[in-house]
């Protein structure tokens, strides 16, 4: 049976005009005050041939730490070896506000901006998405806010995140940057962009996907209802035919959609994600991708 195209390592996206590694680290569980630690984790996903690094200024109270707790710890692994910041694309993200939630009004964006930049003890962040959609923000003033970032060498490109289809449309109509990205989160218990045309869109538009939470924030390694578990007996099924572990075969199969879905992979466990770049090895048929999608539907297909 002809078996799906492989991925490649890294790509280079034409209007990021930069080479992007087609797996991603995230920071959201990044913590701690251990710089010996942080340091090895950033190693690791570098030599599991990561280069595509996701953070956000709103990591840090999900882990009991202050709001940008997350950016100030890589900075400071960015200032104890500052060789590592050239070695990767470094995503952050902004617009949520404790509290408010969400604002994307130009004096709040252009802020967290400058305060994401000096907490990572960096000049320039590749990528900037927005986190979540403020809709009480115009998308022109987002394209204004962006332009001058832009223009002043703060942000290479924007991206957006839990955008839907309609905002990323809007969005895009307005913006004069490079707009790259859009991250939804997607797994294989997490089926929503690959079914509302979200997945379709970015093919359309070239938009690179960043799929966040690709285990399900860990459902994947460790399933407990009936569903996780049926989805996780057909990953198994492909995992051992591959030789590789079951959290291998979960990204591999986000990766095999057209779209080419980017797993930001969130393991803090160093080996774990090394491990991650086993999913090179698999190729999955139509059919084992299918019954993984059945599983999580939990119905047959028409
Ligand atoms: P995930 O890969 O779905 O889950 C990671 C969790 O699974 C970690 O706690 C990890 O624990 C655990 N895990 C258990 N067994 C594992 C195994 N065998 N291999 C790997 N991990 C295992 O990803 P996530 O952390 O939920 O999210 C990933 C990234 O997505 C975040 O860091 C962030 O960059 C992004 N994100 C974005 C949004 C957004 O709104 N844009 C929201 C959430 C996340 P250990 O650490 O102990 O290995």
């Amino acid at each position: 049976m002809p078996m799906l195209e492989p991925r490649a390592r890294s790509f280079k996206h034409d209007a990021f005009d930069l080479e992007v590694s087609t797996l991603g680290w995230g920071m959201w569980r990044f913590r701690g005050d251990d710089l010996a630690h942080a340091q090895s984790l950033v190693e690791s996903a570098l030599e599991a041939g990561i280069t595509l690094f996701d953070t956000a200024d709103i990591y840090g109270p999900d882990n009991g730490e202050p709001f940008g707790a997350s950016e100030t710890l890589l900075g400071r692994v960015f200032e104890a070896q500052p060789s590592l910041r050239s070695q990767m694309v470094l995503a952050s993200k902004g617009g949520i506000s404790i509290g408010v939630p969400y604002d994307s009004s130009a004096d709040y964006l252009s802020g967290a901006i400058d305060a994401s930049l000096a907490r990572l003890k960096t000049e320039r962040l590749d990528l900037w998405q927005i986190h979540r959609p403020d809709i009480l923000t115009h998308p022109q003033e987002i394209a204004r806010t962006f332009e001058d970032a832009h223009k002043a060498g703060k942000i290479g490109a924007v991206g957006v995140s839990n955008f839907t289809t309609a905002q990323i449309e809007t969005f895009a109509h307005f913006n004069t940057v490079p707009f790259v990205s859009s991250q939804p989160q997607f797994s294989a218990l997490e089926l929503t962009p690959a079914l509302d045309g979200q997945f379709d869109q970015s093919l359309r538009m070239g938009l690179l996907t960043m799929a966040w939470s690709p285990l399900g924030g860990g459902r994947i390694a460790n399933p407990s209802t009936e569903r996780e578990q049926a989805v996780a007996k057909t990953l198994d099924t492909v995992a051992s035919e591959f030789g590789v572990s079951r959290t291998a075969a979960a990204y591999s199969w986000i990766m095999a959609h057209p779209a080419r879905p980017i797993p930001i992979v969130g393991s803090q466990t160093p080996e774990r994600i090394r491990e991650a770049s086993d999913c090179y090895k698999v190729s999955w048929s139509r059919s084992a991708w299918y019954d993984v999608l059945v599983a999580s539907l939990g119905e047959e297909l028409p």
